[in-house]
């Protein structure tokens, strides 16, 4: 098949998965949320970002990474010269988890039955867009993608082979965490985000040389 007609492919059943992922009410985020975020870039992106869900941003707007974090994301790639037009980002979660707390609406961790529910979205995203890397940001997705007791403290950076979407998966620190941090410590883990993105760039590059692009 031409290049040209697989990417046609990609973007029909991304389109028709996004269709299907909007109406789902297999859990109880579905009730609270307001937008579903399915995800969004280049879905020929050899390079494909997964955070943990949607923020109150994301919930409003329906794309992913729009907020604070979202900028630090798009400056932190721009070191780079990275675009989000070069990258795909999405979530594992596709709906907001959150608890109202005196009167007030905020983020929670997602439940382990919430990320059961929505896997298989994830799961059928990356099959079709097969990116060569990705780069899970944060704890949770990395849990999700890469294995189970994921330590990030002592994990972050590695690179792992063995992901079914993937050659390479490793995971980065989120931005969100990032942006929680103060003088030294944020400019220090701003740097850790950066470099992470600029060893991603370089295993695209590896990955590239190393299998013909048909593979993938
Ligand atoms: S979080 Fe996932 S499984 Fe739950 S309603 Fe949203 S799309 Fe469906």
């Amino acid at each position: 098949m031409k290049m040209a007609d697989v990417n046609e492919e990609k973007n029909a059943l991304l389109a028709q998965l996004s269709e299907e992922v909007v109406n789902c009410h297999s859990c109880p985020l579905s009730l609270t949320r307001n937008k579903v975020v399915f995800g969004e870039g280049n879905p020929y992106a050899p390079l494909v970002f997964v955070g943990e869900g949607p923020g109150q941003n994301e919930d409003a707007t329906g794309r992913p990474f729009v907020g604070r974090a979202g900028a630090l994301l798009d400056e932190c790639m721009r070191e780079h010269g990275i675009t989000r037009n070069h990258v795909y980002i999405c979530n594992v979660l596709k709906c907001r988890a959150c608890i109202v707390e005196n009167t007030r609406i905020r983020n929670r961790p997602p439940q382990l039955e919430e990320l059961e529910a929505c896997r298989d979205w994830l799961h059928r995203q990356l099959t079709i867009i097969k990116p060569l890397v990705i780069v899970c940001l944060g704890g949770p997705a990395a849990n999700s993608l890469i294995h189970k007791d994921f330590k990030m403290l002592m994990e972050r950076g590695k690179w792992f082979d063995s992901s079914p979407y993937c050659r390479y998966i490793a995971a980065a620190l989120h931005p969100a965490y990032i942006l929680r941090q103060h003088g030294e410590a944020f400019d220090k883990l701003r740097q850790s985000l950066i470099d992470d993105i600029g060893a991603a760039r370089l295993k695209v590059i590896q990955a590239k040389r190393e299998a013909p692009m048909e593979l993938f």
